[in-house]
């Protein structure tokens, strides 16, 4: 059964009748542009085909309900009460409820909105979750592009992922960006979304990864990566510290040309963290510029360059990362890097369609001689934002 099938069918169990629509967005994956986010920098993602899919119905008594095909109890609330509970009552509620719940309420919260009369959401989704592929973008982005028209909300899709960000930042409590929000809501087939993390200004970047023949490979190595783990808050603060050295208000600031000064004016690990941003943030802009000149199949080395960069100077890889990549590339791919947040996570590889079988099987042979668990190795092709379905 589709996931969009599996939406309505759990609304009708749950709820006892049929939906009025059903709406859904994907998940994402980063081309490149890793830890530029939160540096006021470039990041490179597209959405994917694996979506999260809501089905939604009105109901006439203030109440918001929310099912999920991945959990066994549903979770109500009346609408009024959200501004009670979020942030300072959010443990109240089952985590998971969080996110959709957190949507709603600040969708509620934007000027214009009016009080709506109620609604029941029953969510079912294809996209892994915990994979380094934002399954928890795709959950937001389905509930408040759902919301948005069933309370006739004037609310644009940069809106919206604003929606996703603030549920995900004060609703569940998780201190991330907004490049996983706008990925979802803003992707194209066969595009990535330049986004600029200060302004927010986006342009779509064709990939013409069909045209070429490509695949993006994704390495899943299960090794489990947390943002509130002390690795994350110690980069941040490194390029917090890096920038103050600098003068400048955030690492986006600076361009390689100022790497020398740096380097006089920090300690090694400062230097190094901060020779990883703005090299990264230049790869972004030197991946899109390549793109448009020369094709996909001209970026292997930027995705190189940029696993490289996170190994030695950002210190996020792990071992398991870095066999991924390394045995993608002896395989063939065009280039590979690890994505996400890091210490574990998911790896990418851009390969041409017929050595998509040569990679996976020589990753699985490198993780099973160096005795690491099997990694879970899938394509993932960049598709459309998110929508109404049909
Ligand atoms: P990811 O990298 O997949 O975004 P996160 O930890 O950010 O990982 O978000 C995963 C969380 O999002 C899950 O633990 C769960 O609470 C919630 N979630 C994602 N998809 C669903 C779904 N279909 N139904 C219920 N909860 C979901
Ligand atoms: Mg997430």
């Amino acid at each position: 059964m589709s996931a969009a099938d599996a939406a309505r069918a759990l609304f009708t169990e749950r709820f006892g009748s049929a939906p009025a629509g059903t709406w859904s967005a994907p998940g994402r994956a980063n081309l490149i542009g890793e830890h530029t986010d939160y540096n006021d920098g470039f990041v490179l993602p597209f959405a994917i085909e694996h979506r999260t899919h809501v089905a939604l119905g009105p109901r006439a008594d203030g109440l918001i309900r929310v099912a999920s095909t991945a959990e066994d109890a549903d979770v109500e609330v009346p609408l009024a009460e959200l501004d009670a509970i979020f942030p300072a009552r959010r443990d109240e509620i089952a985590f998971w409820a969080r996110y959709p719940l957190g949507v709603a309420w600040a969708l509620l919260r934007t000027p214009g909105a009016t009080a709506p009369t109620g609604v029941d959401l029953a969510f079912a989704s294809d996209v892994p979750v915990g994979a380094g592929l934002s399954s928890s973008a795709a959950l937001e982005g389905a509930t408040a592009v759902a919301l948005a028209e069933a309370w006739a909300l004037d609310a644009d899709p940069v809106a919206l992922a604003r929606a996703g960000r603030t549920a995900e930042n004060e609703a569940v409590g998780a201190p991330t960006g907004i490049m996983d929000q706008m990925a979802s809501m803003l992707g194209r087939a066969d595009a990535a979304i330049f986004l600029d993390c200060r302004s927010l200004e986006t342009h779509v970047v064709d990939l013409g990864f069909a045209r070429a023949a490509l695949e993006l490979v994704v390495v899943d190595t299960g090794v489990k990566h947390s943002h509130a783990t002390g690795g994350y808050g110690e980069r941040r603060a490194a390029c917090e510290r890096g920038a103050a050295t600098m003068g400048v208000p955030a690492l986006r600031d600076l361009t390689p040309a100022d790497l020398d000064r740096a380097r006089e004016l920090m300690d090694d690990v400062t230097f190094r963290r901060v020779r990883h941003v703005v090299t990264e943030n230049q790869r972004v802009i030197d991946t899109v510029r390549t793109l448009r000149e020369a094709g996909p199949a001209a970026i292997g080395e930027l995705l190189v360059a940029s696993h490289a960069s996170m190994r030695d100077d950002f210190e996020i890889s792990v071992a398991e990362l870095d066999t991924a990549v390394e045995a993608a590339l002896s395989a063939g791919a065009i280039g590979a890097r690890m994505t996400g947040g890091g210490f574990g996570g998911a790896a990418i590889a851009l390969v041409d369609r017929d050595r998509v079988g040569a990679v996976t099987d020589a990753v699985t042979a490198a993780f099973a001689a160096s005795r690491f668990a099997e990694p879970t190795i899938f394509t993932v092709t960049p598709s459309a934002g998110a929508s109404r379905d049909v």
